[in-house]
């Protein structure tokens, strides 16, 4: 196929610059102790500098994909798939949750809501960015709001975040890994204080699998 050919299919989302899949434990949020299976999609320019998938920011290093070939490996693991990335809503989500779908799949996406909300979803996590902020429906949309905490001042980010997301939302505060020691104790002690958050902790990296 064609350079060119490659690329309208990309833009129209019926192919994906395919960085990763692999069949795990969720291990973050509201869906944490459950098997799923992981599609990692490649591009992202949000930026954020304690980012621990950098390699998936440049989607021309991630080979395009054809989603039907992405959605038939999917289902031989798992009825739960989440799309994750880099930004999966770089791309246009709607060809391959609708395959998905008709594969009677469930389909999760984690998204930093920087890019228009495409794709039929039965679960939405919203962690939004500082530098790149959500707009438009995915506050309505999202199940849960997952706010990366590195620091105290993002603890008022949470708030603010929080004030936009729709009623039965569910609220989530997680330690950005590589200062886990230091911001744990005082997520804790925020969320006692105010019981609408829990804690989130990245289970999976304390399991050490993927
Ligand atoms: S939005 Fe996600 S993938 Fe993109 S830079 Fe931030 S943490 Fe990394």
């Amino acid at each position: 196929m064609k350079k060119q050919e490659v690329m309208t299919l990309v833009d129209k989302g019926e192919m994906l610059p395919l960085m990763e899949e692999f069949y795990t434990i969720q291990g973050e949020g509201f869906h944490k102790g459950t098997a799923a299976y992981f599609i990692r999609v490649g591009g992202c320019d949000v930026g954020c500098h304690w980012c621990d998938v950098k390699e998936s920011w440049n989607a021309e290093t991630h080979p395009p994909t054809a989603i039907s070939q992405i959605a038939e490996n999917a289902a031989k693991y798992s009825d739960t798939i989440v799309i994750t990335g880099g930004e999966p809503l770089t791309w246009n989500m709607g060809p391959l949750t609708r395959l998905l779908k008709e594969k009677n799949l469930k389909t999760h996406i984690e998204t930093s809501g920087a890019y228009e909300l495409t794709g039929d979803w039965d679960w939405i996590c919203l962690s939004p960015k500082k530098n790149k902020l959500p707009f438009g429906r995915v506050y309505d949309e999202a199940d849960e709001l997952k706010v990366i905490v590195y620091n105290k001042h993002d603890l008022i980010f949470a708030e603010e975040q929080a004030a936009l997301t729709n009623a039965n939302c569910i609220l989530y505060l997680q330690p950005e890994w590589s200062v886990r020691d230091k911001v744990t104790p005082m997520i804790v002690d925020y969320v006692m204080k105010n019981p609408k958050w829990k804690v989130s902790l990245q289970t999976h990296k304390y399991l050490n699998i993927p």
